[in-house]
């Protein structure tokens, strides 16, 4: 399972972060920039979109006042003309209630069309049953009998006539007095058109309320809202304390909504247009969600590039590397971290890896010529490059367990230079040495010792095959003393090598004029044996040390076997 982080194999306690985590804190971090841009875009983008929403609403409410106004202007013209020419119908009620009705007709917008006496009390109508009552209280009606002019009078709703904006236009006779009032509710019709324009926006309300905080008209919910007086209601005093603008409050219903307001023309009242603040705000939070979304996707995208790419671009050469430097390790040093190619960064790393790989082996093939060249200086004598007494202990003790697994017998020659101190008095311990070779070579000439595969032959272990082997073996023993291993030799033969070597020696006829005899000599003393189960090899050094103790006591120069038996000695 690959890491994130790990503990430090090498000190095992510091905690390392794993080079996959420390890409994806890098493209974190190259990534943030792109994350505060995107959140700068979605707050950019609510803010425009509360900005639009707000525009909107005013929009709305200026486009009422406008379609107001200009029903105002054409009902003010057509009451003017009507309250001119009302002179001439004034007499005859039925002829004032046909042109009152035929006026009506050419302006559709009036809800009715009514004429007032002087008195306040109406006398002839397109609306029959409203003739008789009285209107000498209302607010347009008393305007137009101070002014003299067009009136615009208040907003009214009821469920009959619906919402209107009352009007009234005096009628004045020649001599200017006042005669009649003219009366034409405006029928509130623009209103219902924007309603039902906004009635596509869920929470959007449009909403008219008088200067006193009546609510003149509203939709939806019209039934429940119109009539009421709100005149301490935060929005409707906020709204009322501009002539037009936006203002985002809790409507008079609770909810939030961001209002766009105008003043009607010529009266107090307001239309205000409301967007639920929330069904906004939505638009702009599913914009946050799918810019979460994009931005979740491009981090899963990177982190799965980074995990698999990382692993492919730089934890596998990592790894090769590593397998490498374990190999190395190992000691396999023919392995080589150079195929693979690298990135520029580790290519360095890998020819060092390389370099190492090759002085390790060299040092390695340093360290085994010494270790074979130490080997060979424990186990060979030196001054006459036979095997030393350590060798020839190993070798008889490998020797003895073969024998006695064949019940073979083995023997030694055990053999000591005659008068060796008197030559080292008499020619100095040089000459000595010099002998002491020559009497080596003459050893190693006269048995069937191979002195050439002496070395690596020693270094087999005790379990090397008898047959593989030389069958004689000779090894310097000590001072002046050699000893020779004859495998498979009986007494009898051991002691024919023995006086072999013996002549030969004496046929060399070295200088030693302190003997006896004017030459060097050697003495030899034999011993064989079948080892027998228990039996120690020690035993076999010891007679053939005692047979050379009895070659001595014969007079030197002479061979002598266990027991006490000289077979020969020179004459
Ligand atoms: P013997 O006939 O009884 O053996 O008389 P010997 O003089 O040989 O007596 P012994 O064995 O006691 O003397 C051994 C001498 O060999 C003593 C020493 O000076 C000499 N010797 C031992 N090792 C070396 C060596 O490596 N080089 C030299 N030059 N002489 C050695
Ligand atoms: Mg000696
Ligand atoms: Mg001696």
């Amino acid at each position: 399972m690959p890491q994130v982080g790990s503990r430090s194999v090498a000190n095992g306690a510091k905690w390392a972060l794993s080079i996959r985590a420390r890409l994806l804190i890098l493209a974190a971090i190259s990534l943030l920039p792109l994350v505060l841009d995107r959140f700068r875009d979605i707050e950019s983008d609510r803010v425009e979109r509360i900005e639009t929403i707000t525009q909107q609403a005013l929009d709305f409410a200026k486009q009422g006042t406008a379609a107001q106004n200009e029903v105002i202007v054409a009902a003010r013209a057509v009451l003017q003309v009507a309250a001119s020419a009302y002179g001439m119908v004034a007499a005859d009620p039925a002829v004032c209630a046909s042109f009152l009705t035929n006026t009506k007709r050419q302006a559709p917008w009036f809800r009715s069309l009514s004429v007032a006496n002087r008195d306040g009390r109406i006398i002839c109508s397109t609306n029959a049953p409203s003739i008789g009552r009285d209107v000498s209280a209302t607010s347009h009606f008393q305007q137009a009998v101070i002014t003299g002019e067009f009136t615009l009078g208040g907003y009214y709703t009821g469920p009959q006539i619906g919402s209107v904006v009352a009007t009234a236009v005096p009628h004045l006779t020649a001599d200017d007095t006042l005669d009649a009032v003219l009366l034409g509710p405006i029928q509130l019709d623009w209103f219902g058109r924007i309603a039902s324009a906004l009635a596509r926006r869920s929470g959007a309300v449009v909403m008219m309320f008088d200067g006193t905080g009546t609510v003149l008209a509203r939709y939806p919910a019209s039934d429940q809202w119109v009539g009421q007086s709100l005149r301490d209601h935060a929005t409707l005093r906020e709204m009322l304390a501009r002539t037009e603008g936006n203002f985002t409050g809790n409507d008079i219903d609770g909810v939030r909504r961001i209002f766009g307001f105008a003043q009607l023309p010529g009266v107090h009242a307001r239309l205000a247009v409301g967007f639920e603040e929330s069904t906004v705000l939505a638009g702009a939070r599913r914009a946050i969600w799918v810019a979460f979304g994009q931005l979740g996707f491009i981090v899963a995208l990177m982190m799965i590039a980074i995990w698999f790419g990382g692993e492919r671009l730089i934890l596998e050469p990592i790894r090769t590397l590593t397998r490498a430097a374990q190999r190395y390790g190992r000691g396999e040093n023919g392995a080589r971290a150079d195929t693979t190619p690298w990135a520029a960064e580790f290519v360095p790393l890998a020819a060092a890896l390389d370099d190492m790989a090759g002085q390790l082996a060299a040092r390695e093939q340093e360290l085994r010529a010494s270790n074979a060249h130490l080997q060979e200086l424990a186990n060979v004598d030196a001054l006459t490059d036979l095997a030393n007494r350590r060798t020839f202990d190993t070798r008889l003790t490998a020797e003895w367990r073969t024998a006695l697994k064949y019940r073979q017998s083995v023997a030694i020659l055990m053999i000591d230079v005659d008068h060796f101190k008197l030559f080292n008095d008499r020619y100095g311990h040089v000459r000595g040495d010099r002998c002491l070779k020559q009497l080596s070579e003459a050893i190693v000439a006269s048995t069937r010792t191979n002195a050439a595969t002496a070395g690596p032959e020693l270094a087999m272990p005790p379990s090397y095959r008898a047959s593989e082997r030389e069958p004689d073996f000779a090894a310097r023993y000590g001072g002046e003393e050699f000893v020779v291993l004859l495998r498979g030799a009986t007494l009898g033969t051991a002691t024919e090598a023995a006086e072999r070597l013996r002549r030969s020696v004496e046929e060399l006829r070295l200088e030693h004029d302190a003997a006896p005899c004017g030459f060097v000599t050697i003495s030899v003393g034999v011993a064989s044996l079948v080892p027998a189960e228990g039996e120690d090899p020690q035993r076999l050094t010891e007679s053939a040390d005692a047979a050379l103790y009895a070659a001595k006591h014969l007079g030197r120069n002479a061979v002598a076997c266990e027991p006490e038996t000289a077979l020969s000695r020179a004459g």
